[in-house]
């Protein structure tokens, strides 16, 4: 029997977002010794962070909850389809609350470093409080968009007046009344703030690179009545997210664009243009994420779309993408964002033909002029998905570094474990089912999935599992192989690994970083694995006696 050593915890979960929450909840439930690590000085996450004015959901809010707790879905009140993000927020401390899962949670603590100890099987963290804690599990709930990224501006910090990435957006608010703004990027991030703060500000500029694709998001109040119907069929809704590629309610159009005729196409564009949420993307014509002809005549669409609704026929033209089509890149969702541009208020500035040169005292300077800001705001993105693991000193057998194995691109099992770092779990990893879908649909089933795997090697005795080496290179090969079909692969977006501030990251390399084969498919193979006694994963352990199961407590 092989001596195990005593860990502070037995699962350490790093990050109390919209993960990390559900996360140590299971892990609680399962009588598991367990902690949350999280850098901010509280929960939430994601909607912890972003307190951008006009920061909401684009998942419909009754689709976006958690689906696993009856209680919860009886008692939360979802005021709007597309909730905001301080409502957002009331939920996930709703939630945490409920189930005192705060109690299981430590902020302010940024772990640093994490080292595989390999004799012993236990991991070794470092956190920003000085403390060395030991684990036999890390689970990282540590965010797809979690690490935002700055341009590399000249002058940056020569600026007087105020600036700050939109993830830092000051928790205690900022007035923009009266006040002269810059805003740089055009992302979903921007596309959300820029119509609210054009109301505040004195003048607005906008810096843009590329255009981004957008439509309307249709949202409304949820009234009383609404959300009693809702109740009634949640069991429905979560079913219908689970059957849907996207993880959403929203269904692809089963019909082939070409059998169609031109007005049955432009009926349905229509209509979906006017419904609230996803659907002008997902209930679309599966053609367009794959052909080319399909994908420009619906592109032109969008853009006629553009051009009704901005006065200005050059502001219009400069807002039309020319570059990708419709829906290769994440699509933002809008309220108001086209009719902000007819504000006199509001100036549009393309800096692929006016380059920005630096950043001086007073604000920006393009290779066209100087414009004078009181505020400039970063709306740049973020190293999307590996950037928060690169940001952690990650190192598994044999001192390999996680940052250095997925350099060029991850590499994974399911997007849930990783080759030479056993006992590493990720609920939502890079390359895992939720990363392109309706996010805590795929959370939920990630945290079920490694739940279900903690509870087997307990009945089985095993103290180590890691995804083989075998496992990892076809499941990598098989998200590779998937862009090949997407017209994606030719966008510079997120899905495809790019940002251009990230040095490696650039342009130019395709790094794969979502599964596209859609929920429904994704979940059955997590099943298969689970049901084939966890094909593709090396277990090490001594078979135990019941009473004495490895996994529990051992502080
Ligand atoms: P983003 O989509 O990556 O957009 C970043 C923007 O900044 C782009 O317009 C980019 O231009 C520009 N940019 C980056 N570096 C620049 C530089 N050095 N100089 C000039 N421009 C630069 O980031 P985001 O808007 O924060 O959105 C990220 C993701 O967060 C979204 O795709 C979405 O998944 C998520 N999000 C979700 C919600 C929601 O659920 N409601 C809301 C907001 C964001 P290029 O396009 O030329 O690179």
């Amino acid at each position: 029997m092989v001596q195990q050593l005593t860990t502070d915890y037995e699962v350490i979960v790093i990050g109390a977002g919209v993960a990390g929450i559900y996360q140590i909840k299971r892990l609680i439930d399962m009588g598991i010794n367990a902690t949350v690590l999280e850098g901010s000085d509280n929960l939430g996450g994601t909607w912890y962070n972003n307190r951008y004015p006009g920061a909401r959901f684009d998942s419909e809010s009754y689709t976006y909850g958690y689906s696993f707790s009856k209680e919860v879905l009886e008692e939360w009140h979802w005021k709007e389809r597309f909730s905001s993000q301080p409502e957002n927020l009331r939920y996930l401390n709703f939630v945490a609350d409920k189930f005192n899962l705060r109690n299981h949670m430590q902020f302010n603590c940024k772990v640093k470093a994490a080292k595989f100890d390999e004799q012993n099987s236990i991991w070794q963290l470092k956190v920003s409080d000085g403390r060395t804690l030991s684990c036999r599990f890390v689970i990282m709930a540590i965010g797809l968009l979690s690490q935002p990224t700055l341009p590399k501006l000249e002058g940056m910090d020569d600026f007087k007046g105020t600036s700050f990435h939109t993830y830092y957006w000051p928790h205690e608010g900022i007035d923009l009344t009266g006040k002269k703004v810059g805003i740089i990027g055009t992302g979903a991030t921007a596309i959300q703030i820029i119509p609210v703060i054009a109301e505040q500000a004195e003048e607005l500029y906008v810096f843009q690179r590329r255009p981004n694709w957008s439509a309307p998001l249709n949202n409304s109040e949820l009234s009383e009545a609404e959300m009693a119907d809702i109740r009634t069929r949640y069991d429905e809704i979560f079913e219908a997210c689970s059957e849907s590629p996207g993880g959403f309610v929203h269904r692809p159009d089963r019909r082939s664009f070409y059998e169609v005729s031109r007005e049955e196409r432009l009926a349905l564009w229509d209509k979906l243009y006017d419904e609230p949420g996803f659907g002008i993307w997902l209930s679309n014509f599966r053609e367009i994420f794959m052909d080319e002809k399909a994908n420009a005549e619906f592109s032109d669409y969008i853009a006629d779309r553009i051009r009704q609704r901005v006065k200005d026929p050059v502001t219009a033209e400069t807002l039309i993408p020319k570059d990708h089509g419709f829906g290769i890149q994440r699509v933002p969702l809008e309220t108001n964002y086209f009719e902000a541009y007819n504000r006199d208020n509001v100036h549009l500035t393309d800096i692929q033909k006016e380059p920005l040169q630096r950043v001086t005292e007073t604000g920006l300077r393009t290779t066209a002029r100087d414009y004078d800001l009181d505020v400039i705001i970063y709306s740049t993105g973020f190293d999307a998905m590996t950037g928060a693991f690169d940001h952690i000193d990650i190192e598994g057998v044999g001192g390999a570094k996680l940052k250095d194995k997925w350099f060029e691109a991850p590499a994974t099992f399911l997007g849930m474990m990783i080759h030479g770092f056993p006992n590493l779990l990720m609920p939502n990893g890079p390359q895992s089912g939720s990363a392109s879908t309706n996010y805590p649909r795929g959370i939920e089933s990630g945290v079920n999935w490694l739940m279900d795997l903690l509870e087997y090697m307990q009945d089985h005795g095993y103290t180590r599992a890691e995804a083989s080496k075998a496992a990892e290179e076809e499941w990598t090969a098989e998200v590779v192989e998937m862009y090949k079909i997407m017209l994606m692969r030719k966008a510079k977006s997120w899905f495809t690994g790019y940002n251009s501030n990230v040095v490696g990251h650039e342009a130019g390399h395709v790094r794969h970083l979502v599964y596209n084969g859609g929920s429904p498919k994704y979940m059955a193979r997590l099943q298969t694995v689970a049901a084939t006694d966890y094909e593709g994963v090396d277990f090490e352990g001594e078979p135990t006696e019941p009473q004495a199961k490895p996994l529990q407590s051992t502080a």
